[in-house]
């Protein structure tokens, strides 16, 4: 049985909420601990959403989808390749992306992200997943023009507002769950981008395995597993929904 942890703005401070059809209770404890439901907070859609969660990493893979490797001339590579967003591009659903004035070039990479429930070293693949709370939606945003201008990609990765988190995380899920789902990216209603999970050329365990072969994977960690065919620009006005079948639809507004 799958949970949706939501985090919640009440006034002025964060708190836990767990969603049950359109209604939020409010969750005593923590996902990451003991925890039990609590009273109701409201409806879903009268509550201001957060991050569902504050990682000291988000780390991402590029060219994990064959198809996008290809619609930049790029080969697919031997091994995941990892980067990191920082903390400090996290933003929660109906937060806006802010477009900043150094690139010409922003554009939007619809993901699955998956969120660490306990420390993490050194796992085999096959253990990964018993350190993974849940999954949500990511959009790696990404300053095109400055990521090829580089050489590297803390710049092009790195803007604040860059890391679109959310609706909620959905917790329980086991790795065939989610091993054949839908990612998909809307701009403004139109298809974008759509792809399969099922199309990764790594799985989100080898990759959580692969990650924590390198540095400790801490609770609320996010690793953002790489992006279908399909990224396109992002212009101020629009507003692009990713969205992951089953789990949840991730909407910003672009300014
Ligand atoms: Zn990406």
């Amino acid at each position: 049985m799958s949970t949706k942890f939501v985090r919640v703005l009440d006034t002025r401070r964060p708190i836990w909420g767990i969603v049950e059809g359109n209604v939020v209770y409010h969750l005593e404890g923590s996902p990451y601990g003991k925890w039990q439901r609590g009273a109701m907070l409201g409806a879903l859609h009268a509550l201001p959403l957060l991050p569902p969660t504050e990682p000291t990493k988000i780390i991402c893979v590029g060219r994990n989808y064959a198809a996008h490797a290809a619609e930049h001339n790029s080969p697919v590579p031997e091994a995941p390749l990892l980067f990191l967003k920082p903390p400090s591009s996290v933003v929660g659903p109906d937060a806006a992306i802010v477009l900043p004035t150094l690139s010409q070039r922003i554009e939007h990479e619809a993901e699955l992200a998956v969120v660490i429930a306990r420390p993490c070293r050194d796992v085999t693949p096959e253990e990964a997943w018993d350190y993974v709370l849940g999954v949500t939606c990511g959009n790696d945003v990404t300053a095109r023009d400055l990521q090829r201008q580089d050489g590297q990609w803390t710049r092009g990765k790195g803007f604040d507002t860059f890391c679109p988190l959310g609706p909620w995380i959905v917790a329980g899920l086991t790795a065939a769950d989610i091993a054949d789902l839908a990612v998909t990216c809307r701009v403004n209603g139109d298809l974008r981008q759509q792809g399969r999970t099922s199309e990764m050329v790594f799985s989100p365990a080898y990759i959580v395995s692969y990650a924590a072969a390198v540095m400790t994977l801490m609770p609320g960690d996010v690793l953002l597993t790489g992006t279908p065919a399909g990224v396109g620009p992002l212009t101020a006005g629009d507003v692009v929904d990713v969205e992951v079948e089953g789990i949840g639809v991730l909407r910003n507004p672009v300014r």
